[in-house]
């Protein structure tokens, strides 16, 4: 028993992080995991967040008990209310369950189809995707784990019929996990036309939708504009379809370590009765109770709190504009200062792709040199966060890039 037991391989944005933490030259720079940093390099707590705690500490019910199996009900409902929108029938069309963040989201989903008989069926990520996809799923018993296209290296830009080829030609009935917005590791959406044109593809063969949204607010500081995706295919082109979203409030609440998140299944826009919900409620309640039992309370009340509260919202708003907008600008900041170096290439693609993280077209050799010469850190693919930089860094990652591509 546990003799001979096969050693993994270490998580590769883990162990970036762990090589990070003990290098001792002053000059180091972290772009390897996708956390925010301030223009000091340091964690940010939000405003808002500081304040929601404080309402809650000073709530004389305040406690730490159990929550519920499907969770905070203030947060479900929230939650929903800003992916969906104010208008959206939550209440006829949406089952959900609080989960561990958005891993934990994806992971339930994946628990649910298995549960239901449903993961007989190929499952396909972007190519590249997050890699914890592969993994999530993987544990899940699907048919398979495919690709579609989406980043075409030649021109740096979405690979689309490439892209919707794959959709014609996978199997029927088959799993789509998209980003909604802010795709990781590329930082390139798709525009509204070509949104259109995809789930127009993923309706014609019967697909079903899972969307990973882990960024709402980080692509344009909007969470409706960040959401469009998503409200095009539950309202317009995939309203007779079953659609799955995964929500993570780890990054636009930064909240990482907290674990806050949902998972929400939309209906149909008809077809489908309070039992049907009621029995689909039951099976997403049943795997959070053998997962956790019940998911942590403390992160959901203070989303919970925010969501629900005009002025706390409102600073909320205000703080993801705070977080996008330096993002921008670093990304500007670094193009610049690549350019009055002459630095061989085009680097316009990091100014113009979104949310936290550039696909810089570094190669893995350079990645190393990076970091063995100049104590910048960032994931083999080549993906930076660009919440990493700061203005008392980016001059130097600009000089680094420039060397490893020039020499
Ligand atoms: N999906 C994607 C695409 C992500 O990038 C991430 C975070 N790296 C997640 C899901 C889940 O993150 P978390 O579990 O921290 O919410």
């Amino acid at each position: 028993l546990f003799k001979n037991v096969t050693k993994l391989p270490n998580d590769a944005l883990f162990a970036i992080k762990a090589r990070l933490d003990v290098d001792t030259r002053p000059n180091k720079v972290g772009l390897g995991i996708g956390a925010y940093r301030d223009n000091n390099g340091k964690p940010w707590i939000l405003p808002s967040v500081r304040k929601a705690e404080k309402i809650i500490q000073s709530d004389p019910e305040y406690n730490h008990e159990y929550s519920n199996i499907s969770g905070l009900d203030a947060l479900r409902k929230h939650a929903a209310r800003i992916l969906f929108g104010d208008s959206f029938d939550c209440a006829k069309r949406v089952v959900n369950v609080q989960s561990l963040s958005g891993t934990g989201a994806l992971h339930v989903s994946a628990k649910l189809l298995q549960s239901l008989g449903l993961n007989n069926r190929d499952v396909y990520f972007s190519d590249p995707t997050w890699n914890n996809h592969y993994q999530i799923f993987g544990k899940c018993d699907f048919k398979a784990s495919k690709t579609y296209p989406y980043w075409n290296p030649a021109n740096k830009q979405l690979d689309l019929q490439g892209f919707l080829t794959t959709i014609a030609s996978a199997e029927e009935g088959s799993l789509f996990v998209l980003h909604p917005c802010a795709h990781n590791p590329t930082g390139l959406d798709p525009t509204e036309e070509q949104w259109t044109q995809i789930l127009n593809a993923i309706k014609q063969k019967n697909h079903l939708v899972l969307f990973d949204s882990a960024y709402q607010g980080f692509a344009t500081g909007s969470l409706s504009k960040d959401a469009y995706s998503i409200r095009l295919a539950i309202n317009d082109i995939l309203k007779d379809y079953p659609v799955l979203v995964c929500q993570s409030f780890a990054k636009n609440v930064g909240m990482y370590g907290e674990r806050v998140g949902c998972v929400h299944l939309v209906l149909p826009e008809s077809g489908y009765t309070k039992e049907d919900q009621d029995a689909l409620q039951s099976q997403l309640n049943a795997v959070i109770r053998s997962e956790c039992s019940t998911t942590p309370a403390y992160g959901a009340k203070i989303v919970a709190t925010i969501l629900s509260n005009d002025d706390l919202y409102k600073q909320w708003s205000e703080d993801m504009i705070t977080m996008s907008s330096r993002i921008i600008e670093m990304r500007h900041k670094l193009v610049a200062k690549l350019k009055e170096l002459n630095t061989p290439g085009n680097w316009d693609h990091i100014a113009t792709q979104v949310g936290m993280f550039s696909y810089t077209g570094l190669t893995v050799e350079q990645v190393e040199r990076m970091e063995k010469e100049h104590a910048v850190y960032l994931a083999p693919s080549g993906r930076a966060s660009i919440a990493g930089l700061n203005d008392g860094n980016v001059e130097h990652v600009a000089k680094a890039i420039d060397e490893v591509v020039r020499f």
